[in-house]
């Protein structure tokens, strides 16, 4: 990525060490079985919503900017942090355009809250084994950048443009929850049975990483911000994170039924449809709930 002199977001809500963010350092207790909480980074390493299995807090919070570092302090923070603020405002600018022409309505920004160690979330504990999620319950975004090095690490998915992809597949989930996606999906989960709330979940991953590729579409076109072998990067994160990919390293074999992303040949196929084509149109994302297969 061509991250040099790129602006940062203001929506950034720093809470690692003593940087001093809004909240500052936030402790948690953690008070769940170890089964539970094994369950949790499961879901999260995948980018799900871990709520459903925390009970989601039924109070609704509305995002509040946060103050931004000065643009310096941003140049020489870490390369991980970095790439999330920018990607971050970089799906900012292209949302706030596509929204209001799309959808006929304005782009309501999330806050994106960076920590390290442990956080609370409106859905629940976060800690730092965890991936990044997004809880629709206080519409933010939650990312430990150590999540890159498990990226790198456990995922084999090296590369700036794998963090920026899982940031946008966050936004992207963010945009699903105004556009009303997660609202469906949830009335699914508590009517359906389990397999179809399963079937369910991956329309709107797959949907989601549709949308991630919808923005690096246009980042692409008009924001200089990426770099030969950043898409590659991508698509070789959207495989390393596919349901089938993980169930096959955590338990040896694949259960497609217990699928809640979708495979790594879907995750990939999708995000490329969405960088071809750049079109999100509500019809072309109403695809996802009303196509018999993906
Ligand atoms: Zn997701």
């Amino acid at each position: 990525m061509k991250l040099e002199g790129k602006e940062g977001s203001k929506n950034i809500d720093d809470r690692r060490g003593n940087r001093g963010g809004m909240s500052g350092r936030t402790k948690t207790a953690g008070g769940f079985g170890l089964g539970t909480l094994i369950i949790v980074i499961i879901v999260m390493l995948m980018g799900g919503d871990p709520s459903e299995y925390l009970g989601a807090s039924s109070g609704t919070a509305a995002p509040s900017p946060q103050t931004s570092a000065p643009a310096q302090d941003l140049e020489q923070d870490t390369e991980e942090f970095q790439i999330v603020s920018k990607t971050l405002r970089d799906n900012e600018k292209i949302w706030g355009q596509l929204f209001p022409q799309l959808y006929n309505r304005q782009y309501k920004e999330p806050v994106l809250v960076v920590f390290e160690g442990q956080d609370r979330s409106a859905c629940g504990f976060a800690s730092a084994a965890t991936g990044p999620f997004y809880c629709p319950a206080d519409q933010k975004v939650y990312i430990d950048l150590q999540f890159a090095d498990l990226l790198r690490q456990r995922f084999r998915a090296p590369g700036d443009f794998a963090l920026a992809y899982v940031v946008a597949h966050e936004v992207a989930h963010h945009i699903q929850n105004q556009l009303g996606y997660s609202q469906q999906v949830s009335q699914v989960r508590q009517r359906g049975s389990e397999s179809q709330a399963n079937a369910a979940s991956v329309r709107l991953e797959l949907q989601a990483d549709y949308l991630a590729g919808v923005w690096a579409h246009y980042a692409d076109q008009y924001s200089d911000l990426l770099e030969d072998g950043d898409i590659r990067e991508a698509l070789v994160a959207a495989s390393a994170i596919g349901d089938d990919a993980i169930q096959k390293q955590s338990q040896g074999y694949v259960v497609p039924d217990s699928f809640t992303h979708g495979t790594s040949e879907q995750r990939v196929k999708y995000f490329t449809a969405g960088y071809k084509s750049g079109d999100a149109k509500k019809e072309t994302l109403d695809y996802f709930f009303s196509a018999r297969d993906l």
